[in-house]
């Protein structure tokens, strides 16, 4: 069955617009970590994770069963043709329908994906990876190619992204950021990361530039 939304000319597949997604929060803000900082972006933030860390600042746990039809609704409300799929864990929904759904209206799709769960072909246009085996030696990456490999940086050997970082068009070290640390502790953090990065080529520096500005 197929039908249309927004009196739109071309049709979605009704299945596509019934689907189910537990969301955290969708907002329009601009993307405040690697690539492409300061560029404006819809976020579509997923509730759920199937990892715990320390350092997430993410309330996934907190979240709301939305159809896509109210998603691809509040997207079209913003003047912004930039998804990025977040989490929590986006890997762990099914993304196709609304992959569909976006991109026959033209959207450019990125995820941001922590890489435990390896992703379907061609889901979306742009894929940063960014593991957690630095804090979970037990985590296996299963998403081993993409366009960003974003790792956190709290004192691991780099040598732990030997087998992966070929696969990646950019290579980031982002320092960890804990808002219940002093000043010193976080800035100690952001000077340590910025050696590493000096001393080790091929990798840049990401600042979570988001949370200066005070924005999400
Ligand atoms: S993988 Fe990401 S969303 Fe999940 S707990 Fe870690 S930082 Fe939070």
């Amino acid at each position: 069955m197929q039908c249309g939304i927004s009196g739109e000319g071309e049709v979605d597949l009704a299945s596509d617009l019934a689907a189910v997604y537990d969301i955290v929060e969708i907002f329009h803000s601009v993307q405040g970590e690697g690539v492409h900082t300061g560029v404006p972006h819809v976020f579509i933030r997923f509730g759920e994770c199937n990892l715990r860390c320390e350092w997430c600042d993410t309330d996934f746990l907190t979240h709301e069963k939305m159809n896509a039809v109210d998603i691809v609704g509040k997207v079209l409300q913003y003047d912004c043709k930039r998804i990025i799929f977040t989490g929590g864990e986006p890997a762990m929904q099914d993304l196709w329908p609304l992959h569909r759904l976006f991109k026959r209206r033209g959207y450019d799709l990125s995820i941001e994906t922590n890489g435990t769960i390896e992703l379907p072909e061609g889901i979306v246009d742009w894929i940063c990876v960014s593991p957690k085996d630095q804090m979970y030696p037990n985590t296996k990456i299963k998403q081993r190619s993409g366009d960003e490999l974003k790792c956190v940086y709290v004192g691991q050997d780099l040598s732990l992204y030997d087998g992966l970082k070929d696969d990646f068009n950019h290579l980031f070290l982002q320092p960890c950021y804990l808002e219940n640390e002093d000043i010193e502790w976080n800035g100690r953090n952001f000077a340590l990361t910025e050696k590493v990065v000096k001393e080790n080529s091929g990798w840049r520096l990401s600042l979570q530039t988001h949370k200066w500005m005070g924005v999400d």
